[in-house]
């Protein structure tokens, strides 16, 4: 089992929104985006982090990052608490956690052209002159994969990949020890998928980079992650290292939805497990296990009893009363 220093270290950590009814925005319910999330991640570390659409896997991701105000729980990074500190305070942090998104387009400024965009935090947080933050883009672009001519472009006169590239450069202009990466291929050809996560995996090899790497693509996710992190309606179902999570899953959802990845070798066969049902409400989840509407194991305990998370081997956890593929 990889043994890391923890950089980053979340604690039951829950991001819930009102829904506010009537004239006065009488609180009437709560969306359960976030319900009790907890996790590490080490130095050089890559932790995926994997569900369904809506399972809350986003919502995490921007609350550890502060981006979201967290409802309750606890972010501590390098040891220091940061869930409670405001904008202001958490500007030392901001250096050193970065985020790149999906859809690079959206999040780069149209107006700007590709060294303003890259060299602006460079500035902001270092002091850069312009002089000195030309030479650093030009170096990021090289780190890359972008052309050094290419800095004086648009981001509409690069590709989808190109403008992923340009997201990179711009996260890791300020030295990051960590990125946040919110599904950062999934708008990408599968091609280009690949040479993006080339590129992360070698970029993290040659600046010890973090990544909490949250995707809904199975696939890729075991390509990059060291451990991976199953959710589903806003918590944390299992927890393992890679290998042991895609080879032995101990979570019925889990193995659903492992049995759904196409296996790249014609002799072999696997049996899809199909979940019946939509996945439930985050504002009216069932009682007992989340899980026990769709669950193909689901017993009458599961309908009354909500599971705790469980260690099942070392750093294997799960929250599930009848774990599949136990001894
Ligand atoms: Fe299925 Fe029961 Fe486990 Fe929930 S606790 S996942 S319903 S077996």
């Amino acid at each position: 089992m990889i043994q890391l220093r923890p950089l980053l270290e979340v604690k039951d950590l829950k991001k819930y929104y009102p829904i506010r009814k009537g004239l006065f925005g009488r609180v009437s319910g709560q969306v359960h985006a976030v319900d009790g999330v907890s996790f590490s991640i080490g130095q050089g570390e890559t932790l995926g982090l994997v569900g369904e659409s809506g399972c809350g896997k986003s919502t995490a991701g921007r609350t550890v990052l502060k981006l979201i105000d967290p409802t309750s729980g606890e972010i501590s990074w390098r040891g220091k608490r940061i869930d409670g500190l405001s904008r202001v305070s958490m500007r030392p942090f901001r250096q050193e956690i970065q985020a790149v998104f999906q859809d690079p387009y959206s999040s780069l400024n149209p107006r700007m052209r590709a060294i303003d965009i890259v060299s602006e935090p460079l500035i902001n947080f270092q002091k850069f002159s312009r002089s000195e933050g030309r030479d650093q883009v030009a170096y990021l672009f090289e780190k890359v994969g972008l052309r050094p001519d290419q800095m004086i472009r648009f981001p509409h006169e690069f590709s989808g990949g190109q403008r992923q590239r340009l997201g990179i450069a711009r996260a890791l202009s300020v030295k990051p020890r960590l990125i946040m990466c919110d599904e950062p291929v999934s708008a990408l050809d599968v091609s280009v998928q690949a040479q993006v996560i080339n590129l992360l995996i070698d970029l993290q090899k040659e600046f010890g980079l973090s990544y909490l790497f949250v995707a809904h693509d199975l696939a890729v996710v075991r390509h990059i992650s060291h451990r991976v992190a199953v959710m589903y309606l806003g918590r944390i179902v299992e927890i393992a290292e890679t290998p042991e999570l895609f080879d032995s899953p101990k979570h019925p959802y889990t193995e659903a939805l492992l049995s759904a990845v196409p296996i790249p070798d014609p002799a072999l066969r696997r049996t899809q497990i199909v979940l019946q049902g939509d996945v439930p409400s985050p504002i009216n989840r069932p009682a007992g296990c989340h899980f026990h509407t769709r669950c193909p194991y689901a017993q009458e305990r599961c309908r009354k009893e909500e599971p705790g998370a469980r260690e099942l081997s070392p750093g294997h956890l799960v929250t599930c009363h009848f774990p599949v593929n136990a001894k």
